[in-house]
């Protein structure tokens, strides 16, 4: 008797009532594509995703499993017939084979017209592994937690379960447009929007001669790690230099970066209209900068009334770094790069802008029609399992 399979547990999802079909659906057509490439056999029923190892080891399996949004949690199963004879003999076996002294077991009737009441069979597999083994029962401070679950099918049992990445399939709660600088935190941003179901494209505002291309390697590189959430994302590159240049010309430098971002806003918002998007998104964190003070924040969106998600708004450096290093994004985010924000960076920004001048000085120049004229040149890229395509304008 071994494992042979890994049974998915749903996460929040099991709680959305009408929708839990397309939830389901969802997310067993998410977990089929991941483990494409393992050669796995996947089923599932009300309750469960089943993934069959047949020769493949569980471990590499399991970790991608463990990346894919809307898991609870992974439990390493042995699928038995449902018969206590056969039940308590695989009990036996698994937990024979385990590390630790000490065991409780829990069985759980799926099936109400199993013969045996749980309560019974715990007892029944109790006994068997204390006469049969040296382990004894301890139900707080147990090595070993068998778990049996017996079910419409078959009987599962389990002594290993693991953490799933928790929020909801990808897929399951529409798509928004996310503003991707190169730094540390957009893409953190844009992780934990995935992971909360929620499709992506992304946006670059690039100012070339004064950034450079290789920004876009970098922001390539980092929709590469984010493929593991979402395999195909998109790349909408924005020319901005002539908007930009616009702005050095006509404001006053403590509001070039107020007003920057509200054009940013302007365009990000057009963008997202356009391609059917719900939200716009940023990886802005109150008080990281001049630019993200609450008092500036007020006066960027005051251009939209379009809703703008800002994941990481309460998080702290520190943390948003930890999570950057554990999806893989954060050597690629301290590759040197000049942004728009930081060549023109000015010495003494505005921390507390006012809404009215920021109005008065953008108004100095025909913002309108650049912005018009910037969409019309939108450049476009997919990202695909770490490929870059390119596509023609749309
Ligand atoms: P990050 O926030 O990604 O670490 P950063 O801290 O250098 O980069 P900020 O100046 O904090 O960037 O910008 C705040 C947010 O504005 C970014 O998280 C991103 O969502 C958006 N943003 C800034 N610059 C750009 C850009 N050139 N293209 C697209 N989005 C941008
Ligand atoms: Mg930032």
């Amino acid at each position: 008797m071994t494992y042979d399979s890994l049974m998915i547990h749903y996460g929040e999802l099991s709680t959305k009532g009408m929708n839990k079909k397309a939830f389901i659906n969802t997310l067993y057509q998410n977990v089929k594509h991941a483990l494409k490439s393992f050669g796995v056999g996947v089923s599932y029923t009300h309750d469960f995703i089943l993934v069959k190892l047949d020769d493949a080891s569980y471990e590499p399996v399991l970790a991608r499993i463990q990346e894919i949004p809307g898991i609870q949690k992974i439990s390493l199963v042995a699928k038995v017939e449902k018969d206590m004879n056969e039940i308590i003999k695989a009990c036996l076996e698994l937990v024979s084979k385990e590390e630790g002294k000490t065991f409780k077991v829990d069985v759980h009737r799926v099936d109400k017209a199993f013969p045996v009441r749980s309560y019974d069979a715990t007892c029944q597999i109790a006994d068997e592994i204390l006469h049969n083994t040296d382990k004894t029962v301890d139900l707080h401070n147990y090595d070993i937690f068998l778990k049996v679950a017996i079910r419409l099918d078959y009987a599962y049992i389990s002594c290993h379960e693991y953490p799933g990445l928790g929020g909801y399939p990808l897929g399951m709660n529409g798509k928004v447009m996310h503003l991707l600088s190169g730094g540390i935190d957009s893409p953190v941003a844009a992780y934990k929007l995935l992971r909360r179901g929620i499709a992506l494209e992304t946006i670059h505002f690039a100012s070339p001669p004064y950034t450079s291309a290789a920004v876009i390697d970098k922001l390539t590189d980092i929709l590469g790690e984010l493929n593991v959430y979402q395999r195909n994302i998109k790349l909408n590159i924005i020319p901005f230099t002539k908007i930009q240049e616009a702005i050095y010309k006509y404001v006053p430098e403590p509001y070039c970066i107020t007003v920057m971002r509200r054009m940013m806003m302007r365009l990000a918002v057009g963008l997202a209209k356009a391609h059917h998007c719900l939200a716009v998104s940023t990886g802005e964190s109150v008080g990281q900068v001049a630019s993200q003070t609450l008092q500036s924040l007020i006066v960027i969106n005051e251009v939209t009334n379009y809703p703008v998600l800002r994941p990481l708004a309460a998080e702290d450096k520190v943390s948003i770094i930890d999570q950057s290093k554990k999806i893989g994004t954060y050597e690629i985010s301290i590759r040197p790069y000049e942004d728009c924000c930081t060549i023109f960076k000015p010495k003494k920004p505005k921390t507390h802008p006012s809404l009215l001048e920021a109005i008065e000085y953008e108004n100095r120049f025909d913002y309108s029609a650049m912005i018009e004229e910037a969409l019309e040149r939108v450049e476009i890229l997919y990202v695909e399992e770490g490929e870059v395509h390119e596509a023609v304008q749309e």
